[in-house]
């Protein structure tokens, strides 16, 4: 049997405490709860009367407006490289049924890389990579591996879930020529991408460096928080190699689920074609993220907690290593207990880096942005601390 996915375990459980009246804040899932933008709402109500299926690969101007997307973000794509689906997840999991070999794995990494890699039948080979580093392994320690394991896939989170962070472009150059020595494809999920905190030198695609097996993937449920939008794409290489792998996705896909919903593939096109209403509203989430999750750093670090300076997105991964033995007074012993203890006792959901693939000792916090917002949550959160002594 497959078992849930950690974030959506997490997800599932708070809600079921919510409704079952238990105050809850929950910190598990990656998910923002900003509010729709009105001009996105407003060419999602345009396109409601769309109700055929659509091609498999994405509807013509969707994968037109996502080509001029990525060209102008400095990777030049034709409508012909792009492939929508209801997410980025689902694409993910064609990706990995389609291209051959084994998957090499940064560890910590996203949840749902070694579970699907699994489900299509692929061994991973785990890698571990400092939270500093952005999700890239180190070259040497990569290449030793390439010579001993020759996998075929190497997927590099850019920036990173769940560390926060980002590869320096330098980095990701140095990975990706190794790649190219040894035949690799890389994967390079770049969800975040519209995320970058000011001040963070700007990510360089792994595709600048490898272009010719380079599969970049992306999506709008974490720039516009539309993940129950469930909408995302990805970007082939050009030429034989791209177009196979094409097919061996749309493949996967007609099988699974047919086509991206119509509505939301024609609001994603309005989105993607950059409009100034669309940019200033990612302009804001960004800063507010930015803002949010400094404060949150700010608060571990005096705890205690060794946790690196968070450059994109709203995660925080600190370590609580040395607040273990003090913890371990109370009772609680490692991260995985502590996650439990904050559940069960407190009503807080948040994901230990075992879920990540990690070794015991980090926690992953989803710094709530909606605090800020006056949402239901932040209302949950106010009750919460109005308990305060
Ligand atoms: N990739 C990463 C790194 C993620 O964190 C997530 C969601 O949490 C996804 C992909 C999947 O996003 P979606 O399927 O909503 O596009």
């Amino acid at each position: 049997m497959v078992r849930h996915s950690a974030t959506l375990a997490i997800d599932e459980t708070l809600r079921a405490r919510k409704a079952a009246g238990q105050r809850v804040l929950h910190l598990g899932f990656g998910e923002a709860g900003l509010p729709v933008p009105d001009e996105v709402a407003a060419a999602l109500r345009d396109a409601a009367g769309r109700n055929g299926y659509g091609p498999v690969a994405g509807s013509p101007e969707a994968r037109r407006a996502a080509a001029g997307w990525f060209t102008r973000r400095g990777l030049p794509t034709s409508a012909g490289q792009v492939v929508f689906g209801p997410g980025s997840k689902p694409l993910l999991y064609a990706l990995l049924a389609a291209l051959p070999g084994d998957v090499v794995l940064p560890a910590p990494a996203w949840v749902s890389y070694a579970a699907q890699s699994a489900l299509v039948g692929k061994r991973v080979i785990g890698v571990p990579v400092p939270p500093e580093a952005g999700g890239v392994p180190d070259p040497e320690r990569l290449a030793r591996v390439l010579r001993e394991e020759r996998p075929g896939v190497l997927v590099l989170t850019v920036p990173d879930n769940p560390t926060g962070t980002v590869a320096r472009a330098e980095h990701v150059r140095a990975v990706c020529e190794l790649a190219e020595r040894h035949g690799l494809a890389v994967l390079a999920d770049e969800i975040y991408g519209e995320l970058v905190h000011d001040g963070t030198p700007p990510p360089v695609s792994p595709a600048a460096w490898l272009p010719a097996r380079t599969v970049v993937t992306g999506g709008l449920s974490k720039s516009l928080a539309l993940g129950g939008w469930r909408i995302g794409f990805a970007r082939v290489p050009a030429g034989p190699w791209g177009e196979e792998l094409l097919a061996g996705v749309t493949g996967v896909a007609s099988e699974i689920w047919s086509s991206a919903a119509a509505p939301t593939q024609a609001a994603a096109a309005y989105v993607l074609d950059d409009p100034p209403a669309v940019l200033a509203h990612v302009a804001a989430a960004r800063r507010l993220h930015a803002a949010v999750v400094r404060a949150a750093h700010a608060a571990f670090t005096e705890a205690g907690a060794l946790c690196r300076p968070p450059e994109a997105g709203f995660y925080l991964y600190p370590d609580l290593a040395p607040l273990r033995a003090g913890l371990a007074a109370r009772g609680v012993d490692g991260s995985a207990a502590l996650a439990a203890a904050l559940l069960d006792e407190h009503g807080v959901g948040v994901l230990p880096g075992e879920a990540f693939g990690d070794e015991p000792g980090a926690l992953r916090f989803r710094v709530a942005t909606s605090l800020l917002y006056g949402e239901t949550e932040a209302e949950r959160w106010r009750a919460l601390r109005a308990d305060d002594p």
